[in-house]
């Protein structure tokens, strides 16, 4: 069997963490290192492994996700600025191999990223 991934953990309360908003498709929390005044994690309930593993049957989920990024950004008070972030596959910075959308605010964000 397949271990569960940490957001699987948190998901299923075997892990604490801070919760920020929960549905029957996702969960949001805050990030245990954050990078911003808000620092949050946006998780499809779903354990894919990283965003170049949607397909178009996860569609409706996609869509989903995208719409609740707003959702939580507004639950933060961050609606006006905010910036979104995925990290997808090693190389690119990705530690967590359950996709998640980080969501960063509070702060000015410089353009390139590192
Ligand atoms: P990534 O590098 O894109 O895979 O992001 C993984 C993120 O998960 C990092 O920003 C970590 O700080 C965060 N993280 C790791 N463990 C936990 C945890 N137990 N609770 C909340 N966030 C975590």
């Amino acid at each position: 069997m397949r271990n569960k991934t940490l957001f699987e953990k948190i998901i299923d309360r075997e892990v604490p963490a801070k919760i920020i908003y929960e549905d029957n498709l996702c969960i949001a929390i805050e990030d245990i290192n954050p990078q911003a005044p808000v620092h949050v994690l946006l998780i499809p309930k779903k354990p894919i492994e990283k965003f170049s593993d949607f397909n178009q049957s996860d569609s409706d989920l996609l869509t989903h996700l995208f719409f609740k990024v707003n959702e939580v950004a507004s639950i933060c008070n961050i609606s006006d600025n905010f910036r979104i972030n995925i990290n997808n596959g090693a190389e690119a910075g990705q530690e967590v191999f359950h996709l998640h959308i980080h969501i960063l605010g509070g702060r000015k964000f410089n353009w390139p990223p590192g």
